[in-house]
């Protein structure tokens, strides 16, 4: 169906005439008509406000032109399905389940694919294959494509966070530090003599770990090496390739 019929079947199923339509929407009957004989569409504006009085959704009004799907869970909308904001309007973005009272219901792909292969799940439709549907929809949705960058930029805080605490250590000889890079704990795994002369390591070979070196100020064979994560900064000198390390410094966060 086209726009100006949809106007004209939603306008007499109200009971509206012309007029009256016109006068709830602050537009001459004249608008009204000329919508209903396909000679223009409302504005974006009147679209809403088309939206609101009728309880439809926009693409409804349009003919349906996009077909909507739910940009968190990937569900096809429907006017009865599509989510609202709290003053009532639809948001077409998503469904009601994934998105209500201004708030995102899932914060957990993985979560949210359980749920999924709870539901979907059928006769046809193995529970396996419907986790490997799901994980290859969601990520390409807009919900979570976002929900990755948000991620990023949290991690790129964090490790912001890091660099000023560590600069704020002020360690004797150690230049400021700009950055971290992440490395596997079994590259930077150092192992230190303890003072009853046995050797001993502190960090999980397969953790990721912030690190960096940097040379010493005032010269010399050793250079200064940084370990760091969500619990903990360890600073150590050591000479090329990690030789004869010292601790530091280890501190908790
Ligand atoms: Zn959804």
């Amino acid at each position: 169906m086209e726009t100006k019929d949809i106007i004209l079947e939603l306008r007499t199923k109200k009971g509206l005439s012309q007029d009256e339509l016109a006068e709830k929407l602050y537009v001459t009957r004249q608008a009204v008509s000329r919508w209903e004989n396909g000679d223009t569409i409302p504005n974006t504006e009147t679209l809403k406000a088309l939206s609101n009085l009728f309880d439809v959704s926009i693409n409804t009004l349009l003919g349906s032109p996009r077909k909507l799907i739910c940009q968190c869970c990937g569900m096809p909308l429907e006017d009865s399905t599509i989510s609202r904001e709290i003053n009532g309007d639809f948001n077409e973005e998503y469904c009601k389940y994934c998105y209500a009272d201004g708030n995102y219901r899932y914060d957990n792909i993985d979560e949210l694919i359980e749920v999924c292969v709870k539901h979907m799940s059928n006769e046809e439709f193995s529970p396996e294959e419907v986790r490997k549907y799901m994980k290859g929809l969601l990520p390409q949705l807009n919900y979570w494509k976002k929900y990755s960058q948000l991620g990023e930029n949290e991690f790129c805080n964090f490790k912001r966070k890091l660099v000023e605490e560590i600069n704020e250590l002020k360690i004797e000889g150690m230049p400021k530090v700009d950055t971290l890079y992440s490395l596997e704990g079994n590259k930077v795994n150092l192992e230190y003599r303890l003072p009853n002369g046995q050797y001993t390591k502190f960090l999980n070979e397969n953790e990721t770990y912030f690190c960096n070196q940097l040379e010493c100020e005032f010269g010399g064979e050793r250079c200064f090496g940084i370990v760091a994560n969500m619990d903990f900064i360890l600073v150590s000198t050591y000479e090329e390739n990690g030789i004869n390390p010292e601790l530091v410094l280890y501190k908790k966060r």
